[in-house]
């Protein structure tokens, strides 16, 4: 296997190794990019040493996972995990192992492995393959088939499942039949994985070259419906009058060509959640014959946020993929007053105008199947740059006023501050003429009489 690059770097560290009378080899995704032909993220290490001996052979090692056997070598600016032969571990909660076990051969360590492909592993310094489930013949037939027999594996590690549909995703790969069909029988244990395990299969899987594959093997198996059940309730869901797919496919689409284009985890994301509420805001317009979905991304952002909280997403991000659902629903005319296009650089946000552009194009491609035409937002992005030049108030920070200056004013300190505050940019953004102390103060007090006064 010596056509296969394998950096200098490591070879310099298997040198260490075998002198102190060692084992060591590459393991992993690394192997499996390397006999795929890729470039490999990183690189993980497996030896017969044991964490304390390996942090004995080298100056700078860091116990990141010390127990499950992991340390990793800081080698000239370079991170590399070791970790010690392990046999499987047993799994009582379908969540994380009980207790590690040390083995003492490479091949009881690759036993333990999840699929074929990533259970190869080849020594260094010499670049010898050990690959005792044939993990190179499945690479090359492209097929991502469990180490053993997949009912038990799968039930060993309820995230199996999963990351076979992300590796789908990532790698353009089928399930080897059986693989396929224990995933049904796996489902119970697949519930009880810790939520953010999950997260970090899915997040993987939506930013992967072909979202839609895995989210299709996640349909077929019965993963959908347990992992994101808002989403396969958008099966069967048309949208005739519109265009030809079903809400899901739609959302399959858009979410692709998002992460086709390079758009962040946050517009991905929007683009495969934006119309989740369309199946409850469905309604039958007799008269026309179609189908309406009003107000369906207020439904579609409250979906969302039930998701995400689910999966423990920050809140930054949480934030970000709602305000962009619950924007995408705008409609450009030519007509439109220079207020109205403030109005919509107000509610957007000038830090958000890119991302919903991204997202409407992400839309776009979902209802034709085709990467839509660049030009299209072009007049709406022109005419934002020109209202933009003119100059105004846009958010609260460019207002003349602030909410000291209400308090001073006579507003009493509490929620009412923010209240009128965005009253006033409101007003302000369709007369930027008030945009100065003394009148935003007149208005301030108006408004202010009618809380002291009621309605
Ligand atoms: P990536 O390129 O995404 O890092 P990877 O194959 O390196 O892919 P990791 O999650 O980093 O995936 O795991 C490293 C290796 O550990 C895998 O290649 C596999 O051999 C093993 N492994 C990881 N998770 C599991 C699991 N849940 N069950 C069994 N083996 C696993
Ligand atoms: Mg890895």
């Amino acid at each position: 296997m010596n056509n296969l690059r394998i950096p200098p770097l490591l070879k310099e560290i298997a040198l260490v190794f075998s002198a102190a009378g060692k084992e060591v080899y590459l393991v992993g995704g690394a192997v499996r990019d390397l006999l795929l032909g890729q470039n490999p993220a990183d690189w993980d290490l497996a030896t017969n040493a044991r964490p304390e001996e390996v942090m004995g052979l080298f100056r700078r090692v860091i116990p990141t996972g010390i127990k499950h056997g992991t340390v990793t070598i800081r080698y000239r600016d370079v991170s590399i995990e070791v970790t010690t032969f392990r046999t499987e571990s047993r799994y009582s909660d379908g969540r994380r192992p009980d207790e590690i076990r040390y083995a003492s051969t490479i091949e009881e360590d690759l036993s333990r492995r999840d699929f074929t492909m990533n259970a190869a592993a080849l020594r260094l310094p010499g670049g010898e393959l050990a690959d005792p489930f044939n993990g190179r013949g499945d690479i090359r037939r492209r097929l991502i088939r469990c180490v053993g027999r997949a009912e038990e594996r799968f039930g060993e590690d309820g995230l199996r499942p999963m990351r076979a549909v992300r590796f789908a995703a990532q790698l353009d790969f089928d399930l080897e039949e059986r693989t396929l069909a224990a995933i049904p029988g796996a489902l119970a244990t697949t519930a009880r994985v810790a939520a953010e395990r999950i997260r970090e299969e899915l997040d993987k899987t939506i930013l992967s070259p072909r979202p839609q594959t895995g989210f299709i093997i996640m349909e077929e198996t019965g993963l959908l419906k347990l992992i994101l059940p808002e989403l396969e309730a958008c099966r069967g869901v048309e949208q005739r009058g519109y265009h030809r797919f079903d809400v899901l496919d739609h959302s399959l689409l858009a979410c692709a060509y998002a992460a086709r284009a390079g758009f962040s985890r946050e517009v991905t994301m929007a683009a495969l959640f934006h119309d989740l509420g369309k199946p409850a805001a469905r309604r039958l317009d007799e008269q026309r014959g179609i189908w309406t979905f009003y107000n369906h991304e207020a439904i579609s952002a409250a979906l969302t946020e039930g998701i995400l909280r689910r999966f423990r997403y920050p809140n930054a991000v949480i934030d970000r993929v709602l305000h962009l659902i619950t924007a995408h629903m705008f409609h450009y005319e030519e007509n439109w007053k220079d207020a109205a296009v403030r109005r919509f650089i107000m509610r957007t946000g000038t830090d958000s105008l890119e991302d919903l552009f991204r997202l409407r194009m992400a839309d776009t491609a979902g209802m034709s199947g085709e990467d839509p035409d660049p030009r299209s937002l072009l007049p709406l992005h022109k005419r934002i740059e020109s209202v933009l030049a003119k100059g105004g108030a846009f958010s609260l920070r460019d207002l003349a006023v602030n909410g000291r200056d209400l308090m001073a004013a006579g507003v009493a300190p509490g929620k009412r501050v923010g209240i009128i505050l965005q009253e006033l940019l409101e007003a302000v953004v369709d007369d930027p003429g008030l945009n100065n102390k003394e009148k935003l103060l007149e208005i301030t007090n108006n408004i202010n009489r009618r809380y002291i006064n009621g309605p």
